[in-house]
């Protein structure tokens, strides 16, 4: 009936058993290497939906169709994974100097990551430029989502802020690499202080935002529900959420300079490091010989 929007339709994507039936059904005619494991597959690719997984299929078979394979093997699939995830990789190298920056920035995340607790798994680092991103830090929860803590979001936000903390460390200055770490975390704090009542200074109230205003970027032309001195405060509390964390993430990034060093030193060599390789680094062994 036109003119009905009011019921909205929530799509969640499917469950882990639901994905691998899903894959199941994807990959009856694609002839499988037996390495292949769908429900590891399916443990993989938390948080893709249905098309997306069909997705997944069609595009491991073309990239094992391009290297005259008869069957498609498991490098297939974490390679369309990655290009899902991530967005193609471009071919052509960074500069050197944006080169030392992207690494840095990405070895932020990177030991941030492996440093905090409750954080997602650390997958893999790349300063092969991906979609917009100059690098990349891939981390792949293990576990289904559907409700956060405060801890891990905190955590979250100073991971995210590693890679900026990481710059202003090393060289002293910011690049504009972080634009979308920024974006990022000033969405999430603000969902923290206004839809999930995790400040204590603004207590346990929903302050109406709109999450579609939010993706908008238009918040500010949508008429809320609170006064001009509520919405200054919730400014300042989200700004002493990202403070804190940013603080935080440069702290323990000073504290674990040489490392930082180590895995960013690595990166330029390596161009992309599996979450195998900084174990390594971090467990002190120098993984720079095998490049
Ligand atoms: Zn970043």
């Amino acid at each position: 009936r036109p003119g009905r929007f009011d019921r909205q339709i929530v799509v969640t994507p499917p469950h882990k058993k639901a994905r691998e039936d899903i894959l199941k059904i994807h990959t009856q005619k694609v002839p499988l290497s037996p390495e292949v494991d769908l429900s590891r597959l399916a443990a993989r690719t938390v948080g893709f939906s249905g098309a997306d997984l069909k997705n997944l299929v069609n595009e491991a078979a073309l990239l094992a169709g391009r290297k005259n394979k008869s069957r498609v093997e498991v490098e297939d699939f974490e390679n369309a994974r990655d290009k899902i995830i991530l967005g193609a990789e471009h071919k052509e190298m960074l500069e050197e100097e944006e080169k030392q920056i992207t690494a840095y920035h990405e070895a932020g995340h990177a030991l941030l990551a492996k440093l905090l607790p409750k954080t997602d798994p650390l997958q893999k680092v790349t300063i092969i430029p991906h979609g917009t991103a100059l690098g990349v830090t891939e981390q792949v929860p293990d576990i289904e989502r559907h409700n956060v803590e405060k801890e891990y979001l905190l955590n979250l936000i100073a991971v995210r802020l590693g890679g900026r903390a990481a710059e202003k460390l090393i060289f002293h200055t910011y690049s504009s690499g972080a634009a979308a770490d920024l974006k990022q975390v000033t969405q999430l704090a603000r969902q923290m202080v206004c839809q999930w009542g995790m400040s204590e200074r603004m207590g346990p109230v929903t302050y109406r935002l709109g999450e579609e205003h939010m993706f908008l970027a238009r918040e500010m032309a949508q008429p809320r529900d609170f006064s001009e001195h509520t919405a200054r405060l919730i400014d300042e509390e989200i700004l002493s959420i990202l403070r804190a964390m940013d603080q935080r993430a440069y702290d323990m990034l000073e504290r674990h300079r040489e490392e930082l060093v180590e895995i960013a030193q690595a990166l330029i060599e390596r161009e992309t490091l599996e979450d195998g390789d900084i174990e390594q680094i971090l467990a002190g062994e120098r993984v720079l010989a095998v490049a």
